[in-house]
């Protein structure tokens, strides 16, 4: 009976840290209102973008309909 609950909780954590990865994913570029670059949210141009001016892009196809272009630098994918 215990295994059968250990097997469970291992299947919850597995199935939140899936979720959890998910999620992470989905805001997974950023970019700077004043300009037309999209960036890694580590890169360190992405760190210089003021809290206001900053733009979160669910995907690089949501990031190019919106008019940008990938960073040079951090080098984020063109395409899903
Ligand atoms: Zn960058």
């Amino acid at each position: 009976m215990i295994q059968f609950n250990r097997r469970r909780l291992v299947g919850l954590i597995l199935v939140l840290v899936f979720a959890f990865t998910i999620v992470a994913f989905a805001a997974e570029f950023v970019g700077s209102a004043k300009s037309t670059v999209y960036h890694y949210p580590s890169c360190v141009w992405a760190k210089k973008i003021s809290p206001k001016n900053l733009v979160q892009f669910s995907s690089a196809k949501d990031a190019q309909q919106k008019g940008y272009r990938p960073c040079k630098v951090c080098k984020p994918p063109a395409q899903d």
